[in-house]
């Protein structure tokens, strides 16, 4: 670990899994009993909004039952110890990086807590249901939908992350599947650019082989383990 100054960590949804929120794809292929083409397409949204905002509203009201474990936390103490450059890029839409402290911290795939107005483009915090069709507070009509960034768009941040990347000496890939796109092709970027390439996950995932080192095992252990090491390095 010698010389490693700017870091890149993407996380995904097996950080968040001994919090008690499901991953994207549990072991019946499904997303809390939904196909994801039901749930997180523009599509499934014009298809049938009532089901789309339903999910979303329960994934937001859940939020307020869960809290961040050990890996959230030790990544908020690595933010806050690192002298270097860091950026957490999360594919997560609930907020346990940010109630765990992260300040170096974007959500890719948007957040449970935004809303966005498709008349008139506003984002804005959000902390109740979206299924009663609510006014948008900025312009009044009735067009708000999840922030959140659904399949077949764009993400969020992706010149700061490919700016992040192009410098970073060590990028770390943690509790995410290596299936979902653009975020899975970052360790080939990181690689390109030179950075080491570290992996912490439950099982192997679809990308392990692309990294220098693959851990296996629960990311509330690993995590403050590897961040343990590191700063201590
Ligand atoms: P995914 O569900 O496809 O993959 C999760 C990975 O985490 C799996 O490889 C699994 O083996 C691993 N895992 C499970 N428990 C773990 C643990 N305790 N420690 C370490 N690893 C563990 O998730 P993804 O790759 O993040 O892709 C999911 C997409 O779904 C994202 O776009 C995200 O927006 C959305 N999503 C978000 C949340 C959330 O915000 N918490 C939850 C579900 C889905
Ligand atoms: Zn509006």
């Amino acid at each position: 670990m010698d010389n490693i100054r700017n870091i890149v960590i993407l996380t995904g949804a097996g950080v968040s899994a001994e919090s008690g929120v499901a991953t994207f794809r549990g072991p019946d292929g499904l997303w809390e009993g939904h196909r994801v083409e039901d749930v997180a397409t523009p599509g499934a949204f014009v298809t049938d909004p009532h089901l789309v905002q339903k999910f979303y509203d329960e994934r937001r009201a859940k939020l307020k039952t869960v809290k961040p474990n050990a890996a959230h936390e030790a990544l908020a103490w690595l933010d806050a110890e690192w002298k270097g450059e860091l950026l957490l890029v999360t594919q997560n839409v609930d907020d346990l990086h940010d109630r765990a402290g992260s300040r170096r911290l974007v959500h890719m795939h948007g957040e449970l807590n935004s809303a966005w107005c498709l008349a008139c483009d506003a984002r804005m915090p959000w902390a109740g249901t979206l299924l009663d069709f609510p006014d948008c507070p900025e312009c009044g009509q009735k067009y708000l939908r999840p922030d959140i960034v659904w399949f077949g768009e764009m993400p969020y941040y992706m010149e700061r992350i490919e700016a992040a990347l192009a410098v970073c000496d060590l990028f770390v890939s943690i509790g995410t599947s290596g299936a979902v796109y653009p975020a899975a092709g970052f360790v080939q970027t990181a690689r390109a650019c030179g950075a080491k390439t570290l992996e912490i996950n439950l099982d192997p995932s679809e990308g392990s082989h692309l990294f220098d080192e693959s851990r296996q095992g629960p990311a509330g252990t690993l995590v403050p383990e590897w961040v343990a090491r590191l700063l201590q390095d």
